[in-house]
Order: C-alpha cells, then sequence, then structure tokens
C-alpha cells in the first residue's frame, strides 16, 4: 500500500532480477478490475431484468482508488470526485431503465456527464451482490449471527450456496423483541427506524433475511418455516396477508430500511475487491462511501 519500504536504488548494485519486487502494487486499468468484479460477483448471478456492470469509464484507465455505495446520488458523486477516486462501485444502478439522452437537463445524465469529466468510471454490483457468496443477505445473515445458513431462493445459474435472500437458526432462541433491538442496533440510523409486526414476547430461532425489496419471497419464507423475516420495501397487501395467513403468528416481520439493510455489505465487499486485486499484484485504495442515501427525512408517529 506504500512505498516507504523500497530500498535505496545505488549506482553500483548488483543485478537484482531474481529478488522478489520490492513492492509489487502496480496500479490496475479498468479491464483488470472489472475481472475481479467478475470474479466476485459474475454477471451470470444477476436478474434477467436488472443493469450490472460497467455504466461510465474507459477499460484502459488507470484505477487507484475505488468508493463503494449503494446509490449513485449526485451527493455519493461528489464524495467520489472529492477524493479522486478513479471508480465508484455502486449497488443501485444509475441507469436501470434504458434513457434516450444523457443531457445535463436530467440528473441521470448530469451524473454521467460529472463522472466523465472527473475521470471517474462507474460500475453496478447489484443483484449478482446480492446472490452471490458473501453478498448482501450473507452479511446481514453474519452479523445476525446465524448458522446453517442457505439461500431463501436459490440461483438458476449457480452454486447451491447461492441465491437471492438467506434463511439460517440462531444458536439460542430469542424474543421477537430482542431480536428486533439486535437487527436495529447493527443498521445504520436513519429516519424510518425498524417497524416490527407480532408478538413482541414470541420466540425465534429460524430467521429469514433478504437485503433491500423482499416481498416477492413470501413462498419461500413460508417453506422455510422462517420464525421471522427481515426484509425491507415491505408493501402493505404482501405483509398484510403474511400476517392474516401467519401459523402460529408466524413468520412474524421485521421492515428495516433498503439502504440499511444494503450499506452493510459495502465494507467486506470493498475488502473482497481489494483482497483479489492485492492477490494479482495490484494496488488500490478502498473506501466506503459514509452518505446516507435513505431517502427518507423524518418520520412522525402516534407518540412523537
Ligand atoms: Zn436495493
Amino acid at each position: 500500500m506504500n512505498d516507504d519500504d523500497q530500498p535505496e536504488t545505488t549506482q553500483d548494485a548488483e543485478d537484482t532480477s531474481s529478488e522478489p519486487a520490492p513492492d509489487a502494487g502496480g496500479t490496475p486499468i479498468l479491464g483488470d478490475v472489472l475481472l475481479a468484479i467478475e470474479e466476485l460477483w459474475p454477471e451470470s448471478l444477476s436478474e434477467p431484468w436488472d443493469a450490472v456492470g460497467p455504466v461510465v469509464g474507459r477499460a484502459s484507465a488507470e484505477v487507484k482508488r475505488i468508493l463503494f455505495a449503494v446509490d449513485p446520488t449526485a451527493d455519493v458523486i461528489a464524495e467520489a470526485l472529492a477524493w479522486d477516486a478513479d471508480l465508484l462501485v455502486t449497488h443501485h444502478p444509475l441507469l436501470l431503465k434504458p434513457v434516450n439522452s444523457v443531457a445535463t437537463s436530467h440528473f441521470k445524465g448530469d451524473a454521467i456527464h460529472r463522472l466523465i469529466e472527473g475521470g471517474c468510471a462507474l460500475v453496478t454490483v447489484h443483484t449478482n451482490g446480492d446472490s452471490a457468496v458473501g453478498g448482501v443477505s450473507d452479511v446481514l445473515a453474519d452479523a445476525m449471527g446465524l448458522r446453517d445458513v442457505r439461500p431463501l431462493a436459490a440461483a438458476e445459474n449457480g452454486l447451491p450456496e447461492e441465491g437471492i435472500g438467506r434463511v439460517g437458526e440462531l444458536a439460542d432462541g430469542t424474543t421477537l423483541g430482542e431480536f428486533a433491538a439486535t437487527v436495529f442496533s447493527m443498521l445504520p440510523a436513519v429516519a424510518g427506524g425498524v417497524k416490527v409486526a407480532g408478538d413482541k414476547d414470541g420466540i425465534v430461532r429460524t430467521v429469514a433475511v433478504c437485503g433491500g425489496a423482499g416481498d416477492s419471497l413470501f413462498d419461500a419464507v413460508r417453506a422455510a418455516r422462517a420464525d421471522v423475516y427481515v426484509t425491507a420495501d415491505l408493501r402493505h397487501h404482501p405483509a398484510s396477508e403474511a400476517r392474516e395467513g401467519a401459523v402460529d403468528g408466524r413468520p412474524y416481520l421485521i421492515d428495516v430500511s433498503h439502504f440499511g439493510s444494503e450499506w452493510l455489505w459495502l465494507t467486506p465487499a470493498a475488502d473482497a475487491l481489494d483482497n483479489v486485486l492485492t492477490d494479482q499484484g495490484y494496488n488500490v485504495e478502498v473506501s466506503v462511501s459514509g452518505i446516507n442515501t435513505d431517502p427518507w427525512d423524518f418520520i412522525l408517529t402516534p407518540g412523537s
């Protein structure tokens, strides 16, 4: 990561070509980083409707600094450019829906211009990052201390341990209230907090989790006989029907911030990419955005 331990060169130094390089850290180009990203989060694991991979940037451009973030918002792009990042890796796509123009009169075109003018590439790692081993839901399952973790919905083009969502067991049963407090404490603080449906004193042991919006997975949650399902963006009808159809009150529901549920993945993801590049003899600096891109700013509740 630094050059401090490089030996001083001398005029009459012997041929040192047989010695290991003092600092093997070469600078990768974007094409090298894309290969490392593909190794960690293969595009084949992404959902058919998704848009992952490079969005902005030349494959031949050098990459020294990589910033990870959940959303490519204007504030995050400003942060990346202020840090002189050569690459911004975001979980959410900037261009999920096709566009007909990148004119700066629209915020998406403006974002693309700012990235290109600032010399910063943009790459999306979305549902491929969800599905892969060490993906978003794996990180959540880990943080919750789950054991025997397996996918809620196995990947069609992947290994048995790859897929969307995860389910696993807590070492010791705990109450829904205590478990919800654990979930709340491990996520970044956001205005919307954490919503819970179910008996606060009910015991939970089997936990299903899906980072991001997971209300399409209720059948898998029920099939896994999960006591509680932790996900984000639970809409009224799927949530209401899940509660109406609950067996012995289960699965209980814990609805968290979409941003928060995915933010936790950024640090292990950045470390994983750094490790792959380091193993290949490259030297990059990685960092994780500290900007809260949860869109909500305050909440009113009956007690407030
Ligand atoms: Zn998401």
